[in-house]
């Protein structure tokens, strides 16, 4: 469910219209709900509540500043992958102790920074990685709470580019070599153990791969407690799947989730970590576009938008689905047309959909791209030079621009010429 509905005749957001701020803003512009991301959060945290546990909102989704806050606020804790978003999570007032620092490929400023702001866990990816944490948390003279991620070789039954539980995929340790891992980590020094991750991609729209995959953790979790480890924590990492289409797909909800968390790992008394991304901002999130252009081309019609592939990069990059509606509601009984609907950039992949039925729409017409808050406006480049474009928040019946459109010149004027020009 999300706050963006048709109310006399168009597209409101919240409390406002969106041709209203479309004509304060201009085009083409993200566009987000505070009522729909705190209200996703809250369906990850009620899903939780019959233990102890921490919703940490993997911030790679959306990561403005302003979304930060809305959800910290709300007592969300953050899933950062970079340095840059660990300094952004810091920034919006998230305390280190409500973040998790995931990712691959971790640099020694990037720990140092997460061990100086005391963060609560590093989710550690491999054994060089624990190396170097447990190096520079020595020299600091400070202790890094870590898991270890395993691999727990689960088909995640979704998009190839965001499968990642899989042997094949570089990410975590094998299960199989869990145990020797967390030896190696309880002789190391300024490492304190603490728990178990794990994250097999993302867009799940079954439950049944992540089943499989907390059973293992399940299983693990007993194994190294035998083994002396003090598994105190369980990071189950993010991934649920949102309806991109909603005609015809209906993803497990949060509470069903949450009741697998509980029937595969509730008995071990951990505390529970999750990092949803996709599911918080995802649906709290549009793009609004307006048509440049309606193009007759041979046997087929064209509708060329102002946003393009760098806005949104989605359907160009993993074949996703957004559905795509008139900020004006058709009237009833209007007969849809077949679009190839378009951005502007001289590349053919710069193509939303194809043939996609559509009431019928002309030069200036406002569409709106539903579901597109998550890996929206933090893939979007400025390719083509086209500015990244603005992004902007609803709350009830308030707006604000969270990020300006920037003009030319302050695009141009980020090169800096050298000497000898
Ligand atoms: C991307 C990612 C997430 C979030 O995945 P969603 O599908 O957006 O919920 C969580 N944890 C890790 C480690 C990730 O890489």
């Amino acid at each position: 469910m999300d706050h963006f509905l048709y109310r006399e005749g168009a597209l409101w957001a919240e409390d406002v219209p969106v041709a209203e701020i479309a004509a304060q803003v201009g085009t083409p512009f993200y566009l987000y709900s505070t009522a729909t991301l705190t209200r996703h959060f809250h369906l990850f945290d009620e899903a939780l509540d019959w233990g102890p546990h921490l919703v940490c909102y993997a911030m790679k989704a959306a990561s403005n500043q302003a979304i930060l806050r809305t959800l910290a606020a709300e007592g969300a804790g953050m899933d950062v992958v970079s340095g840059g978003e660990l300094a952004r999570a810091l920034a919006a007032g998230v305390p280190g102790e409500r973040i998790v620092f995931s990712g691959v490929g971790k640099t020694d400023e990037e720990i140092h920074a997460a061990l100086t702001a005391q963060i609560r866990q590093f989710n550690v990816e491999s054994e060089p990685e624990m190396a170097a944490i447990s190096r520079i948390a020595s020299e600091m003279g400070v202790e890094a709470m870590i898991a270890i991620r395993v691999n727990p070789d689960v088909d995640a039954k979704t998009h190839a580019k965001i499968a990642t539980g899989k042997s094949e995929n570089k990410f975590g340790i094998p299960i199989a070599r869990a145990r020797d891992v967390y030896a190696q980590a309880a002789a190391l020094p300024g490492l304190k153990v603490v728990g178990i991750d794990v994250h097999i991609g993302s867009q799940l729209t079954q439950l049944e791969p992540f089943e499989l995959a907390y059973q293992k953790v399940a299983e693990l979790t007993e194994t190294l407690r035998a083994d002396g480890h003090e598994i105190s924590r369980l990071d189950l990492g993010g991934g649920l799947g949102i309806p991109y289409a909603r005609s015809n797909e209906a993803p497990p909800l949060p509470t069903d989730y949450g009741k697998l968390i509980q029937r595969t790992v509730g008995h071990l008394g951990c505390e529970i970590e999750i990092e949803p991304g996709r599911l918080v901002a995802g649906n709290a999130g549009i793009l609004v576009s307006k048509v440049i252009y309606l193009k007759n081309g041979e046997g087929r019609d064209f509708l060329i938008l102002d946003g393009a592939m760098n806005d949104l990069i989605r359907p160009a990059m993993y074949e996703a689905h957004h559905d795509i509606i008139p900020v004006i509601e058709p009237e009833v009984g209007v007969e849809p047309q077949p679009y190839d609907i378009v951005g502007p950039v001289c590349e053919s992949g710069d193509t939303f959909a194809k043939q996609r039925l559509m009431p019928p729409l002309g030069a200036g017409d406002l569409v709106a791209f539903r579901s597109a808050g998550a890996y929206g406006a933090v893939m979007s480049s400025e390719y083509n030079t086209r500015p990244l474009i603005p992004e902007v928040l609803v709350n009830g019946d308030q707006f604000a621009v969270i990020r300006p459109r920037p003009t030319f010149d302050e695009m141009i004027n980020r090169d800096t010429i050298p000497e000898w020009l």
